[in-house]
């Protein structure tokens, strides 16, 4: 990765080597910290972070989901990530934005109430997460044999570092097998998300993407369908199963990282368009103008710094 000079930890910019913590730390024994992933965009008038507010906002709901009582206000987080990013004075690539609220040391057991909540904020210069070529030529998608966990046993709509064991598992795999992402199904079968991202796909230029009942509540997916919408294209939120997606005509993955990446193949079937498709490729060029402030209806989603 690519090292930036300062990380926000607990208040305090710390040169990016002394952002340490203690080999006891709760959150490293027992998993129990909120992340979020947010981008700032590098725009002709300098870098400018996207729904920064929604993304601050998220992260202080899924810390409420999994009990961590974060000692800092929306404003203040805002505030510092948009203070993280001047001070590094990035001048490469896009930025990626990682706020993590985790416990400290000082408890052990799993008994979590008085063990310490802190904040800290990453913030590094990083390029498309599935490849600049996977987003012009579309990627290979592998349906996981792991299943996103129930809602009964699991919060999937808090963006908790827990759930990123099952989202591991299923990456690697998809890896190993030859694929460049995982596709995650829910426990009765249908389509759940990524392992780190949304999943949409176009039939008989119908936009299809599943309610967010056992997902993460993505950021990006809400950006897509405003976008589709606009466009006159018709958006259906409704369940998918895994053998429709091998007669789509179209499907992408969104998300602040994967951004609108293309599949071209899941599980050895080509898709129609075998590669980016017209409605792909229109939602992603608008995507981009977007993020990078060259669509004036969306400025105010444009945190600049
Ligand atoms: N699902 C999972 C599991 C994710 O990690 C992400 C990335 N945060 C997404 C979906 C997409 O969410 P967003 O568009 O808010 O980045």
């Amino acid at each position: 990765m690519k090292e930036a000079k300062y990380i926000w930890m607990d208040g305090k910019f710390v040169a990016w080597n002394d952002a340490n913590i203690h080999v006891l730390s709760h959150s490293l024994h027992y998993g129990n910290a909120a992340i979020e992933g947010t981008k700032a965009y590098k725009t002709k008038d300098g870098y400018a972070i996207f729904k920064l507010k929604e993304h601050t906002k998220r992260l202080l709901q899924s810390s409420k989901m999994t009990l961590l009582n974060v000692p800092y206000s929306e404003e203040e987080l805002n505030e510092a990530q948009i203070e993280l990013v001047r001070k590094n004075k990035f001048d490469g690539e896009n930025v990626y934005l990682r706020p993590i609220v985790y416990l400290g040391y000082g408890v052990m057991g799993l008994y979590h109430k008085n063990a310490p909540v802190q904040t800290a904020i990453a913030a590094w210069e990083w390029g498309a997460y599935l490849g600049e070529e996977g987003l012009q030529k579309g990627i290979r998608l592998k349906i996981s044999s792991f299943t996103r966990p129930s809602n009964r046993s699991t919060m999937g709509k808090a963006k908790a570092s827990a759930n990123y064991l099952n989202s591991q598992m299923a990456k690697y795999e998809a890896v190993e097998a030859g694929y460049d992402e995982a596709l995650l199904l829910d426990d009765e079968g249908y389509v759940a998300e990524a392992s780190g991202a949304c999943f949409f796909m176009v039939r008989d230029g119908v936009l299809i993407t599943p309610p967010n009942d056992n997902s993460l509540e993505s950021i990006t997916q809400k950006t897509v369908i405003e976008i589709a919408q606009k466009m006159g294209i018709v958006v259906l939120r409704r369940k998918i199963t895994r053998e429709e997606i091998y007669i789509a005509d179209e499907a992408f993955l969104t998300g602040t990282a994967a951004e609108i990446t293309p599949v071209r193949e899941v599980d050895s079937r080509m898709l129609g368009a075998k590669g980016r498709g017209a409605i792909t490729e229109a939602i992603q060029s608008a995507y981009f103008d977007i993020v990078f402030g060259r669509n004036p209806d969306y400025k105010h989603h444009l945190t600049y710094v």
